[in-house]
C-alpha cells in the first residue's frame, strides 16, 4: 500500500494499452517517465523530475481545468490517452483508477465540425462466402452509427475510404490481411487499433448488440445474426463501452443500410474525381470544397455524405432535385431560409454530449435555440413558392409536437445567460423550482443583511473606515481602519491585525456566516440536481434531436446546392431508367471556376456506349471525361449539374482509371497498381456502369501498352457493356471503332498545321471522329527532339497510317528483339522472336507467313482473306440494296489488295 505516486503511475499504466495516462494527482494530471517525455515534446510542457524510491523520474502535468485542451490536443495528434482519475479511500487515503480511455474515434470533445468516424472492418467467418467483409461506422459526437456488408476486400476498401475514419479497428483475420492493411494504410489517415479478437466473435457480437438496441433489432433493420456487419458492429460498441463515456448512450439507433443502396465509387475514382480532396492532398479545389455554401456544420456534413455517398434512388433524388429546383429559383426565401439557419447549433452533437452527460448548461441553451430554428423555417416558407416543394416535409419529419414540448420546457427552465460552468449558479429562471427560489431569497436576503452590514456599523457605533468582507481563510470579517480600532465596541473578537486595519468578527456575523453556507451549500447542490434531470429529460430525446439537427442540417444543404446551381447557372438533371447519357454544353464542375470554360457535348447510349476519346496532350481530353463522370455522380447525389441540359441515365457505380504514367507524375502508383485496379474494374462494372479509362496501359512499353488497352476495349465493349469514355494517345484504338458496333471516336479539337512555326491552338472543342493527326511527334520537334529521330517518328507513323504491321526498330546488327503489331487484326506477332533484319533498315513484317499477327498461327490462306469469305458466306443477297452490295464488293477489293 506504500507504494509511491511514480509506482502507482506505472502500475495503472500498464493496465492498459493506451498509449499515454494522465493520472489526478491532487490538482492536477500529471504524467511520468516517457510518457512525460513525450507530451512535453508534443504540446511545449515543462518537464521537472520527481524522485521516487532513489530513483528520479520525469514528470510533467497540466491543471485539472485544463484537461480537455490537452486531452483534446494529444488525441487529435494520433494519441490514445487514458486518464485516471483519483478518489478517496473509506480509510481517508487516495487511490487511482483509469475512468476513461480518449482515442481519435472516440473524441467527444473534438474541435474538428467534421463526422469522426470510428470503424470496424471484419472478414466474416468462414463458410459465409469467403470474402463477405462487415463494416461498421460509428460518429460518437453524433450518435450516427452505420453497418454493413460488402463482397471482397476492394468493396470493404472504397467503403472505409468513403467514410474516412479516423480510428480503425481490423478485426483478426483483417490484421493479418497484409495488402489489405498495407492499402488501408496508404489510404486513410486512421489510427489502427487492435482490440481483442473475441470482441469481434460472432456470438459475443450478436449478443452485445441485442442487448444495446434490443431482441429485434436486427430482424427489423434486415439483417441476418450471423452477418459480419453484426461482428463489426459489435466490436465498435464494446470498444466505445469501453472509453467510459457514456456516450454509447447517443448511439440509440443502428442503421444498416446496403451498398446496392449508393453509387459504387471505389477508392480510386473517389480519389480521381478529387470528390473532397484534390490528388494533391488538400481540399480546397475539391468538388465539395467548389460545391459547398452551407451556413451550419451539420448541413455541411450531410453534404459532404451525399457527394461521396450518391444515391441510385430516383424518387428520392427527384424529392432533392425538386427541392433544390424551387429554391434555386426563390432567390429571397432562400436567403430567408439560410439566416434562420444561422441560429442552429448542431444538434446530433449537442444531443450526443447530453447523452454522455458532458453538456452544460449552455449546451442546454444552444439545443432550446435550435429547437426554435424548426418553426422559424417553416414560417420563412410559408407564402413563397417553397410552400409546394418537399421543404415543408422535410421540416415536419422530426417529431415536431415532441420537439415543441421539449423546446417550451427548456425555455420555462433556464436563463437566457447561463454561467459557464454548471456548479456556479445561475442557471435556472425564477419560478422553475419553488425549493430554489425559496433558497435563492434566504441567499439574497442574507446578502443584502451583509451588503448593509458595514453601513449599519458605522453609524451604529460610530465608526470610520469599516467594510464587511470574506476570505478564504477569515471567512466573513468586519474590517475596521487602525486609526479607529480601539474604539470598536466590546462584543467585536478581533481575528487579525494587519498593517493599517485590524478585522473582527461578531456572533451575529458568524451565524451570518453559517447560514450563508448552508444556503449557498444547498442552493449549488439543488440546482445541479434539478441542471442533472433536466440533462436527463433532453437526453432521453437524443433521437429526436438527431431527427431535428437532420432535418436543419437537410434544408441547408438543398440550400447550399440551389445556391450553387442558381449562381452558377446550373440545370436540373432529368433523371431516367434507361442507359443514355445526354449532356448539351456541359461543364467541368471545378474548372469552371476559374476558367474561360468552353462546353461541351456529350452523347452516350446502348448503341453509342464506348467513347474513344482522342487529341493531343493538354487539350481537354481528361477535363471532358471527368465532366462527364462528375456531372452523373452530381445528378445523383441530388444535384443540379453544370450544363445547359443533361439527360442522365442512372448507373450503379462510376470507375475511374488514370494511367500509371499520369499518375508516376505525382509520385503515387505502380503499372502493377494500375492492372490492379483495370481488373477491378472489369469485374465489378456492369451495364448500368459508366467507367473512365484515361490513358490506361501508358505506364509499359508501347505494344503492351497497345495489347492492353485494346483487349479492354474489346472486353468492355463486348461483355460488359457499361458506358465507358477512354482518353488515349494510342491512335491506332481509333480504328476500333469500324470493328465494334458500339465504340465512336472522339476528338478535342485543335488549331494550327503539326510542323508550324505557331504552337497548336487548343479550341477545347469535342467533335466526332478521331483526331486526324500526331501531336505528339509535333510537340516533339518543338521540344527540340534531334531531326533524325523525329524523321522517323513520322516513319512509322505514316506505316501505321497505311494499315500496315509495323516493327519495332532495335538497336542494330543480327538477331535483335522485334515486336510486331499488326492493325488489321489488333494483334501481336513476333514479340521476343528472333528475325533477321538489315542493320537500321525497316523490314516489311508482313513477308514470309503473310499476314503478321496471332490471326497467322495457321495461315494457309490469308486472314484477310479469309475474313472476306467468311462475310461473303454469311451475306444474304436478299436483303441488301444493290448500292451497298456495290459498296461491300468495293470494300473487300480494298481489303485484299493491301
Ligand atoms: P489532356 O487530358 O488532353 O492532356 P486536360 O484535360 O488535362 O488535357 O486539360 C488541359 C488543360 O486545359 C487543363 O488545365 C484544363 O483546365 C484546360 N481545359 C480542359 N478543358 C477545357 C475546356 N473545355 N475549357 C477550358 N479549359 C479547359
Ligand atoms: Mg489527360
Amino acid at each position: 500500500m506504500s507504494q509511491g505516486i511514480v509506482e502507482e503511475f506505472l502500475s495503472l499504466k500498464a493496465e492498459t494499452d493506451a498509449d499515454l495516462l494522465m493520472m489526478q494527482c491532487g490538482d492536477f494530471y500529471e504524467l511520468f517517465a516517457d510518457d512525460a517525455e513525450v507530451v512535453a515534446d508534443e504540446l511545449d510542457l515543462t518537464i521537472s523530475q520527481k524522485s521516487s524510491h532513489g530513483s528520479s523520474y520525469p514528470m510533467a502535468g497540466v491543471p485539472l481545468s485544463e484537461l480537455t485542451p490537452y486531452l483534446t490536443a494529444l488525441v487529435e495528434r494520433g494519441y490514445r490517452v487514458a486518464v485516471a482519475d483519483q478518489f478517496d479511500a473509506e480509510d481517508g487515503s487516495k487511490y487511482r483508477e483509469i475512468t476513461r480511455l480518449a482515442s481519435p474515434g472516440t473524441l467527444v470533445e473534438t474541435t474538428d465540425d467534421d463526422a469522426q468516424y470510428l470503424a470496424a472492418v471484419v472478414e466474416g467467418d468462414a463458410g459465409r462466402g469467403e470474402s463477405e467483409y462487415g463494416l461498421a461506422f460509428a460518429d460518437i459526437t453524433t450518435g450516427r452509427f452505420l453497418v454493413t456488408a460488402v463482397d471482397g476486400a476492394d468493396a470493404a476498401g472504397a467503403e472505409l475510404y468513403r467514410f474516412s475514419p479516423t480510428e480503425l479497428l481490423p478485426g483478426p483475420d483483417v490484421r493479418t490481411d497484409d495488402p489489405l492493411l498495407s492499402r488501408l494504410r496508404e489510404r486513410l489517415d486512421a489510427t489502427h487499433t487492435l482490440r481483442p479478437s473475441d470482441e469481434f466473435g460472432s456470438g459475443r457480437a450478436r449478443h452485445r448488440v441485442r442487448d444495446r438496441f434490443g431482441e429485434s433489432t436486427l430482424e427489423s433493420i434486415g439483417l441476418e445474426g450471423d452477418s459480419p456487419a453484426v461482428q463489426a458492429a459489435g466490436a465498435v460498441l464494446a470498444y466505445v463501452d469501453d472509453t467510459g463515456l457514456g456516450v454509447a448512450a447517443a448511439m440509440s439507433r443502428l442503421q444498416h443500410y446496403r451498398p446496392d443502396d449508393h453509387l459504387d465509387l471505389d477508392a480510386t475514382t473517389q480519389r480521381n474525381l478529387e470528390l473532397v480532396e484534390t490528388m494533391q492532398g488538400g481540399s480546397e479545389g475539391s468538388l465539395f470544397d467548389t460545391v459547398d455554401a452551407t451556413v451550419s456544420s451539420p448541413g455541411r456534413r450531410l453534404l459532404r455524405e451525399w457527394l461521396t455517398r450518391p444515391r441510385r434512388d430516383r424518387d428520392l433524388l427527384a424529392r432533392r432535385h425538386d427541392a433544390v429546383e424551387a429554391l434555386a429559383s426563390a432567390a429571397l426565401a432562400r436567403e430567408a431560409l439560410r439566416d434562420r439557419l444561422d441560429d442552429a447549433y448542431d444538434l446530433e452533437r449537442l444531443a450526443s454530449r447530453t447523452a454522455s452527460g458532458s453538456a452544460d448548461a449552455g449546451d442546454l441553451l444552444a439545443v432550446k435555440q435550435t429547437l426554435g430554428v424548426l418553426p422559424a423555417l417553416e414560417e420563412a416558407i410559408a407564402g413563397t413558392q417553397l410552400e409546394t416543394s418537399p421543404l415543408p416535409g422535410v421540416l415536419e419529419n422530426p417529431d415536431r409536437e415532441t420537439a415543441a414540448a421539449l423546446r417550451g420546457e427548456l425555455d420555462e427552465a433556464l436563463r437566457e445567460d447561463p454561467p459557464k460552468t454548471v456548479t456556479q449558479g445561475g442557471i435556472f429562471r425564477e419560478g422553475y423550482d419553488d425549493e430554489l427560489d425559496g433558497l435563492i431569497e434566504r441567499h439574497e436576503e442574507l446578502e443584502q443583511f451583509l451588503d448593509g452590514l458595514a453601513g449599519r456599523e458605522k453609524r451604529e457605533h460610530g465608526l470610520s473606515h469599516v467594510t464587511v468582507d470574506r476570505n478564504k481563510t477569515d471567512g466573513y470579517y468586519i474590517q475596521v481602519g487602525k486609526s479607529v480600532a480601539d474604539q470598536v465596541p466590546e462584543h467585536y473578537r478581533e481575528v487579525k491585525t494587519l498593517k493599517n486595519s485590524k478585522r473582527f468578527v461578531t456572533d451575529e456575523l458568524e451565524e451570518k456566516e453559517r447560514e450563508i453556507m448552508r444556503v449557498e451549500e444547498a442552493r449549488g447542490e439543488l440546482e445541479y440536481e434539478l441542471f442533472e434531470t433536466l440533462r436527463d429529460r433532453v437526453a432521453d430525446h437524443a433521437e429526436l434531436l438527431q431527427d431535428a439537427g437532420r432535418a436543419i442540417a437537410e434544408v441547408d444543404a438543398l440550400a447550399s446546392l440551389a445556391d450553387h446551381a442558381a449562381r452558377n447557372d446550373w440545370t436540373r438533371p432529368e433523371l431516367t431508367d434507361g442507359d443514355a447519357l445526354h449532356v448539351e454544353a456541359g461543364r467541368h464542375p471545378v474548372v469552371e471556376t476559374t476558367t474561360e470554360f468552353v462546353p461541351n457535348d456529350l452523347h452516350l447510349d446502348r448503341d453509342r456506349r464506348f467513347l474513344i476519346v482522342t487529341g493531343p496532350n493538354m487539350s481537354g481530353k481528361s477535363t471532358y471525361m471527368r465532366q462527364a463522370a462528375l456531372i452523373t455522380l452530381l445528378a445523383q447525389a441530388g444535384s443540379f449539374v453544370p450544363a445547359r441540359s443533361a439527360e442522365v441515365g442512372l448507373v450503379d457505380g462510376i470507375y475511374t482509371r488514370v494511367g500509371a504514367l499520369d499518375e508516376l507524375a505525382q509520385g503515387r502508383s505502380t503499372f502493377m497498381v494500375e492492372m490492379q485496379e483495370l481488373s477491378n474494374i472489369l469485374h465489378s462494372a456492369t451495364e448500368d456502369s459508366l467507367v473512365i479509362l484515361d490513358e490506361v496501359g501508358r505506364g509499359t512499353a508501347t505494344y503492351d501498352g497497345i495489347s492492353i488497352a485494346w483487349a479492354a476495349t474489346e472486353y468492355l465493349h463486348n461483355e460488359v457493356r457499361a458506358k465507358t469514355l477512354f482518353a488515349t494517345h494510342y491512335h491506332e484504338l481509333t480504328t476500333l471503332a469500324d470493328h465494334l458496333d458500339g465504340v465512336a471516336n472522339v476528338h478535342v479539337a485543335v488549331d494550327g498545321e503539326p510542323g508550324e512555326e505557331n504552337d497548336v491552338t487548343f479550341l477545347r472543342t469535342v467533335r466526332d471522329g478521331p483526331t486526324d493527326r500526331s501531336y505528339g511527334i509535333h510537340v516533339a520537334d518543338l521540344a527540340g527532339v534531334p531531326g533524325p529521330v523525329v524523321d522517323r517518328a513520322g516513319d512509322v507513323l505514316d506505316r501505321l497510317r497505311e494499315d500496315k504491321a509495323i516493327e519495332a526498330r532495335g538497336s542494330g546488327g543480327d538477331g535483335t528483339k522485334q515486336a510486331v503489331f499488326d492493325l488489321s487484326s489488333g494483334s501481336f506477332a513476333g514479340e521476343g522472336t528472333e528475325s533477321r533484319q538489315e542493320p537500321g533498315g525497316a523490314t516489311d513484317a508482313v513477308g514470309d507467313g503473310g499476314g503478321a499477327g496471332v490471326e497467322a498461327r495457321d495461315a494457309a490462306v490469308d486472314p484477310e482473306a479469309a475474313d472476306v469469305l467468311d462475310e461473303l458466306d454469311g451475306m444474304n443477297v436478299a436483303e441488301i440494296s444493290p448500292v451497298e452490295l456495290m459498296q461491300r464488293v468495293e470494300e473487300w477489293q480494298s481489303r485484299l489488295d493491301e
